[in-house]
C-alpha cells in the first residue's frame, strides 16, 4: 500500500490473542474472528486499491455489548474500525493492522415504523433498499437511494451522508434522518436529534452525520418515511454534445423545476451501460440524460413538457418519455448498473466523487478529456448532474505497472480541478483515505484543526477510525492548549483542573 497510515504499534498486535479473548467474554465464542481465511474477507473496503488484514474482527449484536467492547478498548488504548457493509468508496472502512474492526452486520432489525408520525426506527445494519421494502406495501419508502442501495447499510449511509438518484429533490440522509443512538469510545451510549424534524439543543445528529465513523458508533437510526408519489415518470434525451446536457440540466433548475432526479452518462458510459442492461438507450449520442419527475399525475405530465421544451432549445435528439413503471424502471436500470458495466471496460476502474457547480460542467469536462489524454487513462462518466455531482469512471489494469499510479493522479487532478471551479472534493462518498491527504486543497491549517477539535470532544484519546479523513492527526492536548497572554490565562474564574 503506498497510502501511509498511522504506524502500528507491535505491543498491540502482539496481545492479539488476549484481546480475542478479552472481546469473546463480551460478544460470545463465535462472534470474533481471529483466523486469517476469516479475516480476509474484511481486508478492504469498496476502495479495493487499498488493503489490509485487521487485528481481528468483532460482530456484537446489541447496543450493550457495543458499548462495553469500545469502554474496554478505550482502556486498553485499542484502536476500533467501525464497519457496515463494506461498500465505501473512499476507504472509510479500511481497517488497520493493530485496530479492532467493529462489524454491525449483526444489527439487522427494523425495530419500529409509525406511520402516522412517518418514521421507522432501525438497527444500522439494515440495508438502505431492506427499509423500504419493509414500508412499501403501506405506501411509503425511505428517500436516499444510493446505487448500492440493496447492498449498503443504513448506519453506513449516516457516517457517509450518502446520496442517490433521488436527492435532488429529497435531499441527502442528512435530510432523512431524525434520530441516532450512538456509543461514544468511552462506552457511553447518547442520543442525538429526536423524531421530529427539528430537536432541542446543539444540531449533533448534524455533526454525526458524515462524520465517516470518527466520533461514535451508531447503533440505532430514525429515519423519515415519504409517502410514495401518486405518479413518477422518467425521460432519455440524448445530446449531441456534453456540453448542450450540461446547458440543460443548468436551464432545468434556472427555470425553478426540481426533478427528482436527473443523470448524466457521457458516450462511453452509455455505451457499457446498453450493452450491459440492453434498455434501448440511443448510441448515437455524445451524452444522455435522465429526468424523472414526480408528484400528481398532472403536474408531471405538465413538467414534462417543460422539460422537453428547455431540451430541444439545446439540440436535444431522440426524446422519450416511459408510459409505464416497467419502461421507467428500465430507463434507469442502465444507470443504476453503470459501474459494474463500466467494469466490463477494462480490468479494473477507479470511481471519483467531486461536486462543482453546475454551470461548470461543461469547462470541467472538457478538462478531464485533456487529462485523460495526458495520463493514457480512459474515462467514462456518470453524474447526479442535477446536483453537480462527478462520478469519473477511470479505466486502468492494477496489473501494468504504474497505472494504478496514474489513475490516482489523474483522480487527484480531477478533485483539484473540482475546488478550482468552486466545487468540493467530495458529493457523498467521503473523505477516507482516498481525499484525506487532498483535504488541504480546499481547507487551510486552522480549519483542519478546527474541525479535529470537533472529533476531539468526542474521541479525545483518537482511537476511533485513526488515519481517515484528516491528513495529520494532531494530539488533542496540544489543539485545547491554553494560550496565556501576559501571565493571564483567559476567563480566570473558570476552575481549571
Ligand atoms: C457499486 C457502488 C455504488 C455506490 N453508489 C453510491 C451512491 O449512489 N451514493 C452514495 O452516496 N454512495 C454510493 N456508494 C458508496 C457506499 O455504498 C456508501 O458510502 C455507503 O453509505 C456505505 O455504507 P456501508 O454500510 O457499506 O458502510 P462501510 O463501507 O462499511 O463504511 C463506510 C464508513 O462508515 C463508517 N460506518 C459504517 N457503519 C457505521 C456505524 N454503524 N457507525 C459509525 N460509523 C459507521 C465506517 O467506519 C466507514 O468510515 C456506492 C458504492 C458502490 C460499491
Amino acid at each position: 500500500m503506498s497510502l501511509k497510515m498511522p504506524e502500528p504499534d507491535e505491543g498491540v498486535i502482539a496481545r492479539r490473542a488476549e484481546i480475542a479473548a478479552a472481546l469473546r467474554a463480551i460478544v460470545g465464542e463465535d462472534n470474533v474472528i481471529d483466523s486469517p481465511t476469516g479475516l480476509r474477507p474484511y481486508e478492504s473496503d469498496g476502495l479495493t486499491a487499498y488493503r489490509q488484514v485487521p487485528l481481528l474482527v468483532v460482530l456484537p449484536e446489541t447496543t450493550a455489548q457495543v458499548s462495553r467492547i469500545l469502554a474496554w478498548c478505550s482502556e486498553q488504548g485499542i484502536k476500533v474500525v467501525p464497519r457496515g457493509s463494506g461498500t465505501s468508496l473512499s476507504g472509510g472502512a479500511l481497517p488497520l493492522e493493530d485496530a479492532v474492526l467493529l462489524g454491525l452486520g449483526k444489527f439487522n432489525r427494523v425495530l419500529e415504523v409509525d406511520y402516522e408520525d412517518r418514521l421507522a426506527v432501525v438497527q444500522p445494519g439494515v440495508t438502505n433498499l431492506a427499509i423500504t421494502k419493509a414500508v412499501e406495501d403501506a405506501g411509503f419508502y425511505y428517500a436516499p437511494d444510493p446505487s448500492s442501495q440493496i447492498a449498503c447499510s443504513i448506519g453506513g449511509n449516516v457516517a457517509e451522508n450518502s446520496g442517490g438518484v433521488h436527492c435532488l429533490k429529497y435531499g441527502l440522509t442528512t435530510n432523512n434522518v431524525l434520530g441516532a443512538e450512538l456509543v461514544l469510545m468511552d462506552g457511553e451510549v447518547v442520543r442525538v436529534g429526536g423524531r421530529t424534524l427539528d430537536a432541542s439543543g446543539l444540531d449533533l445528529l448534524g455533526v454525526v452525520v458524515g462524520s465517516e465513523g470518527l466520533v461514535g458508533v451508531v447503533t440505532e437510526v430514525t429515519v423519515r418515511l415519504l409517502p410514495k408519489p401518486e405518479a413518477a415518470r422518467a425521460m432519455l434525451i440524448g445530446f449531441p454534445s456534453v456540453e448542450e446536457a450540461g446547458h440543460c440540466v443548468a436551464d432545468v433548475i434556472a427555470s425553478g423545476i426540481i426533478p427528482a432526479g436527473m443523470e448524466m452518462m457521457d458516450r462511453p458510459a452509455i455505451h457499457a451501460a446498453e450493452a450491459f442492461v440492453k434498455v434501448g438507450y440511443p448510441l448515437d449520442v455524445e451524452a444522455l440524460l435522465i429526468v424523472e419527475l414526480d408528484g400528481v399525475a398532472a403536474e408531471c405530465t405538465h413538467l414534462l413538457e417543460e422539460v422537453e421544451a428547455i431540451a430541444g432549445r439545446h439540440g436535444a435528439v431522440g426524446i422519450r418519455v416511459s408510459t409505464t413503471e416497467e419502461e421507467r424502471n428500465a430507463f434507469w436500470a442502465g444507470r443504476k448498473a453503470a459501474f459494474p458495466a463500466v467494469g466490463r471496460l477494462a480490468p479494473d476502474y477507479y470511481c471519483m466523487d467531486g461536486t462543482i457547480p453546475r454551470r461548470q460542467l461543461p469547462r470541467v469536462l472538457k478538462r478531464m478529456g485533456e487529462l485523460s489524454e495526458h495520463y493514457g487513462l480512459g474515462v467514462a462518466n456518470v453524474f447526479h448532474a442535477g446536483d453537480g455531482n462527478l462520478h469519473p469512471l477511470i479505466l486502468y489494469d492494477a496489473n501494468k505497472p504504474g497505472e494504478l499510479d496514474r489513475a490516482e493522479e489523474f483522480g487527484n487532478d480531477i478533485l483539484r480541478l473540482c475546488v478550482e471551479v468552486g466545487g468540493v472534493l467530495t458529493g457523498e462518498h467521503g473523505v477516507g483515505v482516498e481525499k484525506r491527504d487532498l483535504m488541504p486543497e480546499m481547507f487551510g491549517e486552522d480549519d483542519l484543526k478546527q474541525q479535529q477539535r470537533v472529533k476531539c470532544a468526542f474521541d479525545p484519546d483518537l482511537l476511533l477510525n485513526p488515519g481517515k479523513v484528516f491528513p495529520t492527526l494532531h494530539r488533542c492536548a496540544e489543539l485545547g492548549r491554553m494560550h496565556v497572554h501576559h501571565g493571564k490565562v483567559p476567563f480566570p474564574d473558570i476552575p481549571r483542573f
